[in-house]
């Protein structure tokens, strides 16, 4: 077989795209396929399909296709131009490569495969043998193809958060959809302004078929999704490990206060129990746990909050809401009676917003998925040693979090 057919065939090109030659430059390391058309040969409009003769050809150009063994390969060929009579002179599109690609299809496709495995745009480029803005323009085309082919499908369960685009500072908001683990919006800030930003990247069906959203327990948020969604008072499900969050914060802090006016006086049994209290107790090693018990049976403060804050565990193990009103109610009345501040104040926050609390009872939902894609996209952004600025953080957010169809067709 002679190399031009060769190469016709394994780049699976059909009439009227012949291979006319086949150059090899070892010392460079490539290998150049020309491509031609045959005489004669029509093509559609690219506007309107209409089928039309050649009317002339515009400069050669290059594509970089898959390598060949190790010599990276180059396609070469001009690109013919038609005259429609309803839309003029017009360049016809190429069955290789999309339009104004310097990449043809293939290779497209692999440099996506390559950035989902790698993770890193500096990991891909050096397998690719391409420039890091070749490969971010890659990356970047295969979100914008995503996103232009999104259908708005009905997502009945969603998650709205905060992330931190730079640590401590610099808030952007995502809405999650629960079910497929996919980030579907994402918005600057982390306000209401910036949650009324994300609900609005959502059509009305979708914003309509909403059934549930889980979130904190911050006001920006309830008044955004109660600015957007109908009825979302019935929706909103403040996110259980949010709210156990804050209750172990309190614990922390009634620990630090306590630790103080003991040591004060020389009594060191709060020394280095941080742990102790913060940890789950299946998390803890046998050693921890006698620990544990040694300082809990001294009947401090930290103890009976701690308590506390387990007995708060057991509110979403109810079977109904009405069922888990009357014990937060039960739970509530012992916590407000005591001395331990934190806790009350904790109790408070939880009881201003029981309906949503409880609500859990009903939809099942937290935003566990949220916490999950968290750790993915910091890793991502670790790997890739931050991007460049916010737009391409959440581009690539969309990229690997996003669920899209990303490959040229
Ligand atoms: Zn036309």
């Amino acid at each position: 077989m002679h190399e031009t057919e060769f190469y016709q065939q394994i780049l699976g090109l059909t009439p009227p795209w012949i291979v006319a030659n086949v150059t090899l430059d070892t010392e460079a390391g490539q290998v150049d396929i020309h491509v031609e058309h045959a005489d004669g040969a029509k093509f559609c409009c690219p506007e309107c399909d209409r089928q039309l003769a050649c009317y002339d050809h515009v400069s050669e150009r290059r594509w970089r296709h898959l390598d060949t063994m190790q010599y990276r390969t180059v396609l070469h060929a001009k690109p013919p131009r038609v005259k429609c009579p309803e839309h003029g002179v017009k360049q016809v599109q190429l069955p290789w490569a999309e339009k104004n690609s310097r990449f043809t299809l293939f290779f497209e496709r692999f440099s996506i495969d390559v950035l989902l495995a790698t993770q890193t745009v500096q990991g891909a480029a050096g397998i690719l043998r391409t420039s890091w803005d070749e490969t971010w323009h890659i990356l970047k085309k295969a979100v914008a193809r995503g996103k232009a082919r999104k259908t708005d499908a009905v997502m009945p369960r969603i998650g709205i958060d905060e992330k931190a685009f730079r640590k401590g500072q610099n808030y952007i908001t995502l809405i999650y959809d629960l079910d497929r683990s996919t980030v579907e919006a994402i918005s600057d800030g982390n306000d209401t302004d910036a949650g009324n930003a994300c609900f609005s990247q959502l059509s009305q069906a979708q914003r309509d078929g909403i059934e549930a959203i889980a979130m904190d327990m911050s006001a920006a948020y309830v008044k955004s999704a109660k600015e957007n969604i109908p009825l979302a008072e019935t929706k909103i499900v403040h996110d259980r490990f949010h709210v156990m969050k804050l209750a172990t914060e309190a614990v922390d802090k009634v620990r630090r206060g306590e630790h103080r006016k003991l040591s004060a006086v020389g009594d060191k049994r709060l020394t280095r129990t941080r742990y102790l209290w913060l940890s789950g107790q299946e998390n803890l090693s046998e050693q921890q746990r006698e620990r544990f018990d040694a300082v809990y049976t001294q009947e401090l403060e930290t103890g009976k909050a701690w308590a506390y804050k387990e007995m708060l565990r057991d509110l979403w193990h109810h079977a109904d809401a009405t069922s888990a009103t009357v014990y937060f109610k039960d739970w509530y009345k012992r916590v407000i009676h005591t001395k331990l501040s934190p806790l009350k104040k904790v109790a408070k926050t939880i009881r201003d917003r029981l309906a949503n609390v409880v609500s859990y009872c009903t939809h099942f939902i937290t935003n566990a998925v949220a916490e999950g894609m968290n750790s993915k996209i910091m890793s991502i952004k670790r790997r890739v040693g931050g991007y460049r600025n916010r737009e391409n953080f959440k581009t690539a957010i969309y990229f690997y979090c996003g669920g899209l169809d990303l490959y040229p067709h």
